[in-house]
């Protein structure tokens, strides 16, 4: 390549930038990158999410497994909140068929976790 042709194609790459925060979200009005649509979404997916928590004792060995149902995730997801919460109950656990399971008696943690994360979860059965 000569060195007018470096030349054109530098002059060119500075043309080619893309314009930023010109077009909008129809959600909002906003910009694209100031738009908060799909964390409201998110937010209110989650606020309306009917999250049960209850203790299972029957065919369980010790204090039983504490289960939280009715969130409005993916199976990663699913899995992500799950380490979460075993984190915050220092307890182990398994993310399976759109539940999550923790070892032992963990309900009043697990409340505390997810309404934290923006749930609004209910206890559940006994
Ligand atoms: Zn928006």
């Amino acid at each position: 390549m000569t060195k007018k042709g470096l030349a054109d194609l530098a002059g060119l790459s500075g043309l080619v930038t893309v314009p930023s925060g010109e077009r909008t979200c129809p959600g909002c009005a906003q910009p694209l990158d100031r738009c908060r649509c799909a964390a409201e979404q998110e937010a209110r997916a989650r606020r309306s999410a009917p999250v049960r928590v209850w203790l299972e004792t029957s065919g369980r060995r010790g204090k039983g497994v504490t289960v939280v149902k009715g969130l409005p995730l993916d199976a990663a997801a699913l899995v992500a909140l799950a380490a979460q919460l075993k984190a915050a109950c220092g307890s182990g656990g398994t993310a399976k068929d759109g539940q999550i399971e923790i070892q032992g008696d963990r309900r009043d943690t697990v409340m505390a976790t997810l309404q934290q994360l923006g749930y609004a979860p209910k206890r559940a059965g006994g």
